[in-house]
């Protein structure tokens, strides 16, 4: 891949940058609410002026835009550090999950207010019993008339508390094989069959819940691909999952790397020496410079092959692995060079919430363990697991 950006190319960036700079919206407030009324405004704003779902067909509110400019706009918004945009799972997963398998009626039905920010999309797809082993989920629906009744629980949904569409995958036909028997649904948040509880986190958030669906409707008309194609679809949205966030998390992690090596020349270890002087704190930050650019380099590669194919595919899943180690080093090493300081959270990075936060990456969206059996099978070929 040509990593030079075309003049096209450049000037698109430059006015994105001067955009950015005129309409920043400043820091976001705390609290859980505050912070996602702050996200939804920011994410209205950017949809009114164009720059939400950039890569998107204009005919359900997108630009049109390239792959290349999607990409400069990840990662632009992360270094001029803007929040992120309130619906982000719809954004990256939900919406070129309804682009790539969803009916025409469905494209115009959900596209417009996932870009408007007015219908929120959270991901049921984990359970108490089914995680990494997602295929033998139980949660059931069954279809009476035009609908669909579904029973079950869901676990670490993510934004659950905000949604008004859940992406539902449930089990319509129980004596087909495990991977063939699920359907795809777009289920109505905002009915009496679903309780949303929340659950609190280390960093003492409450970003997930659990799910519990009693009875829950869901029209026949909301089945995303078709009838016990489920699993495909669910793919489908995991490799969106995977692939999409990784071009900001590189620069997110780039630009925290940055702070560390600057707050490395300020902090004194027990022998007053600068923490910059020492030669082990050196040498990991050496390491983790060298890994960055090697997450860069593989977000680029993850991108061209999107360009080539079409779809992001399972190399996806070898940059969540690499970024979550990445990203958790380097909040160990800013909490060993900060110090009990790092508790003031002083630093733009905030390294103790950072630390904390990233103890998840190496879980969500799929653990290292399961990247790792996809990388061996999928990408090198080697014999299945199982
Ligand atoms: C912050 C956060 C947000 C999340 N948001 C959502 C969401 O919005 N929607 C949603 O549906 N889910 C969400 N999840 C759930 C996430 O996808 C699951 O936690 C994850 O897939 C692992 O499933 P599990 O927790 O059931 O662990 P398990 O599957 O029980 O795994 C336990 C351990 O066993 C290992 N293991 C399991 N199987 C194998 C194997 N075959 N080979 C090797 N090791 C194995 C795992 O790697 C792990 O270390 C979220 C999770 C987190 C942490």
């Amino acid at each position: 891949m040509d990593l030079t950006l075309s003049p096209a190319e450049e000037a698109f960036r430059d006015e994105l940058r001067a955009w950015l700079e005129a309409n920043h919206p400043g820091r976001e407030p705390t609290g859980d609410e505050a912070a996602f009324e702050f996200r939804r405004s920011w994410q209205r704003k950017l949809n009114d002026a164009g720059w939400a779902g950039l890569s998107w067909p204009k005919e359900y509110g997108g630009r049109g835009a390239t792959l290349v400019e999607q990409a400069i706009f990840s990662e632009e918004v992360v270094r001029a550090r803007t929040p992120s945009m309130a619906n982000v799972l719809a954004l990256a997963m939900g919406g070129p999950t309804v682009i790539a398998h969803g009916t025409e009626e469905q494209r115009r039905r959900y596209l417009p207010p996932i870009l408007s920010a007015d219908e929120i999309w959270c991901q049921g797809f984990s359970e108490p019993g089914a995680g990494s082993d997602l295929a033998s989920l139980k949660t059931r629906a069954i279809r009476r008339g035009d609908e669909w009744v579904v029973t079950g629980q869901k676990v670490w949904t993510t934004f659950a508390h905000h949604a008004k569409w859940c992406m539902l995958l449930a089990r319509t036909d129980p004596d087909a094989p495990k991977h063939k028997g699920l359907t795809y649904f777009l289920m109505d948040m905002e009915q009496d069959g679903v309780q949303v509880r929340p659950l609190r986190q280390i960093t003492g958030e409450s970003e997930f819940n659990e799910l519990f669906i009693e009875e829950a409707r869901i029209p026949h008309e909301n089945i995303v691909g078709n009838e016990g194609e489920g699993w495909a679809v669910a793919i489908t949205t995991l490799m969106h999952e995977r692939a999409t966030l990784a071009l900001g998390l590189q620069v997110s992690v780039q630009i925290a790397l940055r702070e560390l090596i600057e707050s490395s020349r300020e902090a004194r270890g027990i022998n007053g020496r600068a923490a910059s002087e020492d030669p082990v704190v050196r040498q990991r930050l050496a390491q983790l410079l060298i890994e960055s650019e090697v997450l860069r380099l593989n977000a680029y590669r993850g991108l061209s092959e999107v360009m080539r194919s079409g779809v992001p595919g399972p190399e996806g899943s070898l940059g969540k692995w690499h970024w979550s180690e990445v990203n958790q080093s380097l909040a160990e090493v800013a909490m060993e060079i900060a110090g009990p300081r790092a508790m003031l959270n002083e630093s733009e990075s905030n390294w103790s919430y950072r630390f904390l936060r990233s103890r998840a990456n190496s879980i969500e969206g799929g653990t290292t363990e399961i990247l790792k059996n996809i990388v061996a099978e999928r990408v090198l070929g080697l014999p299945r697991m199982r």
